[in-house]
C-alpha cells in the first residue's frame, strides 16, 4: 500500500510468532514472515501445541506424530530463514489461557524482546458461515494478546523474570491473521513461493498433497493481492500500540 501517506514507516526489529499448531504461522503469515526476514528482521516463532491430534488415521501414534512435527517444524523454520523455532509441547486441542502458559509467553517475550508480535485475531469465530476457528487458534490469539498486554510491559507480571536477568519488554505492533476485521493487507509479491516451500516441509499434514496448498492459498493470496495491486498478498489485523 505505498503511496499511502498514513502508512507507518516499515517497523525493523524483532518479530515474535504465537500460533497453536506447527503448520499455522506459515499457512496465515508465512509470506510475510519470509518478507520480514528478506529485510533483515530477526523473526521468532514460538508453537503452543505439539500437533499431536493432526491425523485422521486412527492407528497414529500421537507422541511419534508430535516428534515428527517437531522437526518438520524446525525444517519449515529453516526455510523461512527464522532465528528461531520453539515448541512448548502442549497437547493439541487441550490450548487454555491458563497462568503457565502466559508466564512462558511472556518470558519468551521478554528474552526475544520483539517489536512486533504476529499471531492469530481470537475473537474470528465464523467464517462465511463455511467453517468457523479452531478453539486453539482462538486461544493462541488470546494468549498473545494477554502475554503483550497487561504482560510482559508491566513487571509486577512474573517479576521473577526479573531476578533472572530478563527486563520487561513492550511491544509495539501486533498483527493478527484469521481475521474478519481485517486493515491491511500485505504485499508477499516474491515471497508466497517461500511460503508453499516452508508448507511443504510439513510432510505429515500434506495427505492431499502439497498442491491442496498451493492451489486454495494461491487463490486466497491472489485475491487478496488484486486489492492492492500486488501478484500475492496476506491480510491482518494490524494493532499498532505504540
Ligand atoms: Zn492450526
Amino acid at each position: 500500500m505505498s503511496g499511502d501517506r498514513t502508512e507507518p514507516p516499515p517497523r525493523t526489529g524483532p518479530v515474535l510468532g504465537i500460533y497453536a499448531h506447527p503448520d499455522d504461522a506459515e499457512i496465515s503469515a508465512g509470506g510475510t514472515m519470509a518478507k520480514w526476514v528478506a529485510a533483515g528482521r530477526e523473526v521468532h516463532l514460538l508453537v503452543l501445541t505439539n500437533g499431536d491430534r493432526g491425523s485422521s488415521d486412527r492407528s497414529q501414534d500421537r507422541a511419534a506424530l508430535a516428534a515428527t512435527r517437531l522437526v518438520e517444524t524446525k525444517a519449515a523454520a529453516s526455510v523461512l530463514g527464522l532465528a528461531s523455532a520453539r515448541s512448548l509441547g502442549i497437547p493439541d486441542g487441550e490450548l487454555a489461557n491458563t497462568q503457565d502458559v502466559r508466564e512462558t509467553v511472556i518470558r519468551r517475550i521478554r528474552e526475544v524482546r520483539p517489536e512486533t508480535v504476529v499471531s492469530v485475531d481470537p475473537t474470528a469465530w465464523f467464517f462465511e458461515n463455511r467453517y468457523y476457528n479452531h478453539s486453539d487458534h482462538r486461544t493462541a490469539g488470546e494468549i498473545a494478546l494477554d502475554a503483550v498486554y497487561p504482560g510482559s510491559g508491566n513487571p509486577h507480571y512474573f517479576s521473577e523474570h526479573l531476578d533472572q536477568g530478563l527486563d520487561v519488554s513492550e511491544v509495539h505492533d501486533v498483527w493478527l491473521g484469521w481475521t474478519n476485521e481485517a486493515n491491511h493487507l500485505e504485499d508477499i509479491s516474491g515471497y508466497f513461493e517461500n511460503k508453499i516451500a516452508a508448507l511443504a516441509k510439513h510432510e505429515s499434514q500434506l495427505a492431499e498433497g502439497i498442491r491442496f496448498f498451493e492451489e486454495f492459498l494461491a487463490k486466497e493470496a491472489v485475491e487478496l493481492g488484486e486489492k492492492i495491486g500486488a501478484s500475492h498478498a496476506e491480510d491482518f489485523r494490524v494493532l499498532d500500540l505504540s
